[in-house]
């Protein structure tokens, strides 16, 4: 039904996809730790796989998406206790601001959103499991832990093995552990800190480790073999790693067939990162950038590639997207205001698909989008302006009046003139040019650069702009 081909980070190259069952795909998505605002790095993901769940479903596959939030961690403790607030309440304001963050850039609710304090028992069982297939111990501290070096694949998601980890990571040496690689399945409480949050288990008093609870979320919600597994590339390892040595450990079976990494989020071409002081929360960007046009930008990078944010990059998607509204506002509104669904038979509709099938090759599908533009320019054809506006509409884009985000404009009335105004007058000047009335195109030209805004004339009749 389907002729798409995922890039799978475990088998290192490009696979046809082939659900388990028929017609339905089971895709899990590490979600958030909630104790701050989401950034930059989140919003990736979050735009991603929206964009992944979106075309899926458009594919006439029955999907079931689970984005979990770890609301239980170290940071989490620490910063409740910083703040003179309950876990409860943090997390609470923290998942808030999330969903207000992921209806901004258009990203609809995953079918499932299970919080890892709700799954303690369903993690218990697994470590339990784990136990008995002689892959768990507890050591010396009480902390119980998972013994690489009984694992066999392990290492087969990051392509690294247990020699070269030993060798080249930073491996956390602990005195309960037989191996320094072994990782964390159940801490252990301290007696030093009697208010800490704990459960009860069969190893005493403690709390689950951070990768023990997305093997148990997911294998509750979507069983323990299921089709796709995402995530943001900085959780190939040890997260996505561990979470395979767990549920393969306990199960004895395959856990995920197509394992989907997202790239970086760099900001001027260096590492996003507090200490450097090129930290951004999507509440940031929201202030200068309308949510659609980060949205946008995210999805103009293809998911595996680094993403550059830069003032200058969100400015020239801002331009991008306004080109695209400038041409559905070629046709009246009321023609537009019904729009759903694809004309899949036309040639636009096809290559759009190609490149959606094409690892989610979102770049190519919104070059499509753009020539679908060009062509409404010229021919105002309403049919192809309902095209562009239903096939955006599959990646979530071009769903509002296109007054809306033409005269709505977050940050483009900052220099005067809208975003809207200046297509306007690009428009006005490529008309007088086209009439040889050169003295009113320079006028225009002057008008513009007057109000801070350059022109470049491009091949082809195009002209782009930029604020100066
Ligand atoms: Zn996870």
């Amino acid at each position: 039904m389907s002729n798409l081909k995922i890039y799978n980070t475990l088998a290192r190259d490009k696979q046809a996809f082939s659900p388990i069952e028929p017609g339905k795909v089971r895709l899990y998505v590490c979600g958030m730790t909630v104790y701050d605002y989401c950034h930059l790095g989140h919003a990736r993901v979050m735009v991603v796989f929206d964009m992944v769940q979106r075309w899926l479903r458009a594919s006439g596959f029955d999907v079931t998406y689970v984005r979990n939030i770890t609301d239980i961690d170290d940071k989490i403790i620490q910063r409740a206790i910083e703040n003179r607030e309950s876990i409860g309440q943090l997390t609470q304001r923290f998942i808030i601001a999330m969903d207000e963050d992921a209806a901004a850039l258009g990203v609809q609710k995953p079918d499932h959103e299970p919080r890892a304090t709700a799954y303690v028992p369903q993690m218990l069982a697994m470590i339990g499991q784990l136990e008995k297939n002689g892959l768990a111990y507890q050591g010396s501290d009480g902390d119980v832990n998972y013994s690489v070096r009984d694992f066999p694949g392990y290492g087969k998601l990051s392509g690294k093995s247990l020699d070269d980890l030993r060798a080249g990571e930073r491996v956390d040496v602990n005195a309960g552990k037989r191996d320094p690689l072994d990782f964390v399945l159940w801490k252990a409480a301290k007696e030093s800190e009697p208010g800490e949050v704990k459960w009860d288990s069969p190893w005493g008093k403690g709390r689950p480790g951070w990768h023990i609870e997305c093997s148990a979320m997911s294998g509750e919600l979507l069983g323990d073999h299921f089709d796709i597994h995402g995530g943001g590339q900085d959780l190939q390892f040890p997260h996505h790693e561990n979470e395979i040595a767990q549920s393969e450990g306990a199960h004895r079976h395959t856990f995920v067939n197509y394992w989907m990494h997202n790239g970086f989020v760099r900001v001027d071409n260096e590492k996003m990162s507090k200490s450097l002081g090129n930290f951004f929360t999507i509440r940031d960007v929201l202030k200068k950038y309308d949510p659609e046009v980060v949205r946008f930008f995210i999805l103009r990078a293809h998911y595996r590639s680094p993403l550059n944010y830069s003032d200058a990059h969100l400015d020239d998607a801002r331009q991008a997207l306004t080109r695209l509204y400038t041409a559905l506002k070629e046709v009246p509104v009321d023609d537009l205001a019904a729009v759903t669904a694809v004309d899949q038979g036309e040639a636009h509709a096809q290559r759009f698909a190609e490149a959606m099938n094409d690892d989610f090759n979102t770049p190519v599908a919104i070059a499509v989008l753009f020539d679908l533009a060009n062509e409404i320019n010229k021919s105002k054809s309403v049919a192809l302006a309902r095209q562009l506006k239903a096939l955006a509409g599959v990646i979530g884009l071009l769903q509002r009046p296109a007054d809306s985000f033409l005269k709505g404009g977050v940050g483009s009335e900052a220099a005067g003139l809208s975003a809207a105004d200046i297509e306007a007058k690009i428009a006005a000047r490529i008309a007088a040019k086209k009439a040889k009335n050169f003295a009113e195109a320079d006028g225009i030209r002057a008008e513009l650069a007057a109000a801070g805004v350059i022109l470049e004339d491009k091949p082809g009749g195009l002209t782009e702009w930029r604020r100066g």
